[in-house]
């Protein structure tokens, strides 16, 4: 990298430039890790009250600038500031309930000993990690990497952030923020950059790395960080479906699913991409779809209900979903081929698609929605599981929701909602299979950014020592003859 090397960020709407950031190289990042390791001992000797006070003033600072936030969001990512706003209320509320429940996840737990080691006192402690690393996607750049950031600073850790190229700006901006209420700036540190500042970061010893993005890229920071065995926690994408049952409130489904696929111009990791509705009521809840559809526009911040595609390339994917799920027999009830106007998507409703076409087996991330009739929900279940996938889901039924959720391979479930397990901040979030591995949110999401650290004291000596060369053949029985009795008898 060239000393001083730059890029820009761009407005998706227009390709005008939005900024310039330093693209930081190897040895920037590695001072910014070793700055946040040196700010660890301030931070950890806090405590929980204390980071907890920090971290809630930062949560009401963010409140108090919600406007700029949200502007800064829309301008880098092209989408509604009213998006971008409900973005940062939802990120807001992750932060404080990390701030405010820390304390209770993570205090010390004790475990019972056991009737052979009576004698014992067993704790199980949870330690901070260190630095941690988060790497962070455009589609939402403030709720997305906040579910690393404010758990990982709640639990103890200092953070190294690399945001996506596409919104480096708001990344600088939340550590800006951060470093007005902080006691040391490097706690929260914000290294700008492409690909290659994010290589840099999996190498340089922090000793977690969050990452969130693709599956192909995870595949590669997996590989970097085990070079130097540094653990992972994977966000990855989704193919997530939509099961309708004929006993749903079949409107409110369709206008949930739409907002859900449309909305931020499609790019959402947890939005609907593919629909399987009983054929009982397919008809209603197609038409309805379409209805909706056609009232919906992309435009420009401030002239649509959704924006651009941030990231140019993503088009030519969106396009080739689109193109390969109608040559193989699919059919288009509103939009089509045509609808890829760059760098805007119009809304695509398509019916009948084959199962094993790419806009079927793909993440599309783009403003389509791909609805299939099936006979029973058993059938919905099997199409669902046989996705690479398994991020979320949402099922509409009145009254079989659970019976059904409980059979899907994903990580979170929203019955009769839509992403509803994105905004609960005590549970946690995060996948299974091709969607990644690890949990944010709730206090998997705390626990996450620890350790356990298990301590056994021994609160007197008992007169057999079975832990030295001085064992007898009368504490051999009797350990044996203790075992016998504990385990020794019938199953049950
Ligand atoms: P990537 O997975 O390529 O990028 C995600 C983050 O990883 C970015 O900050 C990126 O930096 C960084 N990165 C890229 N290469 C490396 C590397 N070798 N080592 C470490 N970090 C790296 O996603 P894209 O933004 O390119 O989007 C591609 C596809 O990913 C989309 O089409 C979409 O399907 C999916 N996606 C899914 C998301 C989700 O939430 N599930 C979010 C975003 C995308 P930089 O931006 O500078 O390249």
């Amino acid at each position: 990298m060239t000393q001083g090397a730059t890029f820009q960020s761009h407005l998706p709407a227009t390709g005008a430039i939005s900024g310039t950031f330093p693209i930081d190289g190897d040895s920037q990042v590695h001072s910014a890790v070793l700055a946040a390791r040196n700010a660890s001992s301030t931070w950890q000797e806090l405590g929980h009250s204390g980071r907890r006070k920090v971290l809630l003033a930062w949560s009401k600072l963010l409140i108090n600038r919600i406007d700029e936030c949200a502007a800064l969001i829309s301008e880098e990512t092209g989408k509604p500031t009213s998006d971008a706003r409900l973005e940062v209320t939802l990120a807001i509320g992750h932060l404080a309930w990390a701030a405010r429940n820390a304390h209770e996840v993570l205090r010390p737990q004790y475990r019972s000993p056991g009737i052979l080691m009576a004698n014992m006192a067993a704790t199980v402690e949870r330690s901070p990690l260190g630095v941690v690393g988060v790497i962070g996607p455009w589609n939402y750049p403030i709720f997305t990497p906040m579910g690393s950031i404010s758990y990982a600073l709640a639990a103890g850790n200092t953070v190294v952030f690399k945001p996506s190229e596409f919104t480096p700006g708001v990344g600088v901006w939340l550590a800006k923020t951060f470093s007005e209420i902080a006691p040391n700036a490097d706690i929260f540190r914000v290294v700008t950059g492409l690909g290659d500042t994010g290589r840099a970061l999996c190498e340089s010893g922090v000793n977690k790395l969050a990452f969130t993005g693709s599956t192909k890229t995870a595949k590669v920071v997996a590989a970097t960080c085990a070079k130097t065995m540094t653990p992972v926690i994977l966000e990855c994408g989704g193919k997530d479906p939509v099961l309708v049952a004929s006993d749903a409130d079949v409107k409110t489904a369709a206008d949930f699913t739409l907002w859900s696929s449309m909305s931020n111009a499609g790019q959402t990791c947890i939005g609907a991409e593919r629909v399987y509705v009983d054929e009982k009521v397919a008809d209603e809840f197609i038409s309805t779809m379409v209805e909706l559809g056609k009232k919906i526009t992309p435009g420009a911040p401030g002239h649509g209900n959704y924006g651009p595609a941030t990231m140019p390339k993503q088009l030519e994917i969106i396009q080739s979903h689109i193109t390969d799920a109608l040559n193989r027999g699919g059919q288009a009830l509103l939009g089509g081929k045509d609808s890829v106007k760059a760098p805007f998507v119009e809304p695509v409703i398509l019916v009948n698609v084959p199962e094993d076409s790419i806009a079927m087996q793909d993440e599309t991330f783009g403003p389509t929605i791909i609805i299939n009739r099936v006979k029973s929900m058993d059938e919905a279940i099997a199409l669902s599981n046989a996705s690479r996938y398994g991020l979320g889901a949402s099922v509409w039924s009145k009254r079989h929701g659970k019976e059904i959720a409980s059979q899907l391979q994903c990580g979170m479930v929203a019955i009769n909602s839509t992403i509803s397990f994105a905004a609960v901040a005590s549970v946690p979030f995060g996948g299974v299979k091709d969607s990644g591995y690890g949990r944010i949110h709730g206090p998997e999401g705390l626990l996450e950014f620890t350790y356990a650290r298990t301590i056994v004291r021994a609160r007197f000596q008992i007169p057999l020592s079975f832990t030295s060369f001085r064992r007898s053949a009368f504490a051999d029985r009797i350990i044996v003859g203790v075992i016998k009795l504990l385990h020794g008898r019938s199953i049950g």
